[in-house]
């Protein structure tokens, strides 16, 4: 059931629009404009029902506020104005509120309102992941790769952690498509993706497909030997997923990974990790392939 917040100093009218939505919804009612906001980062409402005038944030700030933090800006605001507020209707709806309903509400209008504004909010939600998912695989795209690996890296520098970074690649995958079909070839990217997820479940682990049959990963807070340690782990589950291949290789499909980990610098650029990354992949490539290639920014560790 979707959950809407009722943000309504007046608690009367705040219980009113509950009990006319209660059917259909789970519904919030609170008293400030403060504790709204608090409410509203939660990040679980589908839509907020704001009151324009209330004592300690008035309606308009609320609703500033609100789209300007990631967590809230999303969310569809109606607001509730009196009778007689066209200028402030003007107001909301030019600062972004979605619609507005007027004192005495219609509880059919209300319920209406609702329905419309959460179902075009569960589209939007649903274009916007889709947006950041890889089809293939269903793990997240280049795109959203993009997004959250230089915020997770700054983030990593801020906090002074170590950062890894991590390239995948299939080997010899050209001769997979060409021995057994570009279908089949499909179905081995989303193994591998599956097997990689798998192991990277911890909330700052991150695993992406990065194009064709490459994807990249980010860790953090792990030192250089045990990220080799730990993406070696992951190298054996591909290959002991034993799929069959007829490379020079090995009898099954394996990949080969190049990484990085590093506690960021103040001066340091996000793209010279994935090159660092990039040639770590290189020499898994040239030593044979199916082995995992690791640096700590200096000198490679792990030996192979
Ligand atoms: P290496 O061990 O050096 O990585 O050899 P490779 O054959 O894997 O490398 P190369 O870059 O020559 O070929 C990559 C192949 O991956 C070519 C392309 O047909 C295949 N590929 C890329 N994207 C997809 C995809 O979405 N589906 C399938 N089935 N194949 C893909
Ligand atoms: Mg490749
Ligand atoms: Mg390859």
């Amino acid at each position: 059931m979707d959950h809407i917040l009722v943000i309504d100093d007046s608690r009367a009218q705040a219980e009113y629009l509950k009990s006319i939505l209660v059917k259909d919804y789970d519904v919030t009612t609170c008293q400030s404009g403060e504790e709204g906001l608090n409410l509203a980062k939660s990040g679980q409402f589908s839509l907020i029902f704001l009151d324009i005038i209330m004592p300690d944030i008035d309606g308009f700030t609320l609703l500033r506020r609100l789209q300007e933090t990631m967590m809230t800006k999303y969310i569809p605001v109606i607001l509730i104005t009196g009778l007689s507020d066209v200028q402030h209707e003007e107001r909301g709806l030019t600062l972004g509120a979605v619609d507005y309903i007027t004192k005495p509400f219609s509880p059919i209008t209300v319920r209406a309102r609702a329905n419309t504004h959460i179902k075009l909010f569960r589209y939007q939600m649903h274009f916007m992941k889709q947006a950041m998912v890889d089809q293939l695989t269903g793990i997240a795209n280049r795109r959203r790769y993009k997004e959250y690996s230089i915020t997770k890296w700054r983030e990593a520098g801020r906090l002074g952690l170590p950062f890894s970074v991590c390239i995948f690649d299939i080997d010899k995958f050209k001769l997979y498509n060409d021995t057994f079909g570009h279908p089949a070839g499909d179905k081995v990217i989303a193994a591998v993706a599956k097997t990689a997820s798998s192991y990277l479940q911890r909330a700052t682990d991150f695993l992406a497909r990065y194009g064709g049959e490459e994807f990249v990963a980010i860790v953090v807070g792990m030192e250089a030997d045990a990220a080799f340690h730990y993406f070696q782990k992951i190298r054996k589950a591909v290959e002991e997923l034993h799929i069959p291949h007829n490379s020079p290789v090995s009898q099954w499909v394996t990949i080969s990974i190049g990484g990085v980990t590093l506690v960021p610098q103040n001066d340091d650029v996000y793209d010279n990790y994935l090159k660092i990354a990039d040639n770590m992949l290189y020499e898994a490539k040239e030593k044979g392939r199916n082995r995992v290639v690791w640096s700590n920014g200096t000198e490679q560790v792990g030996g192979n």
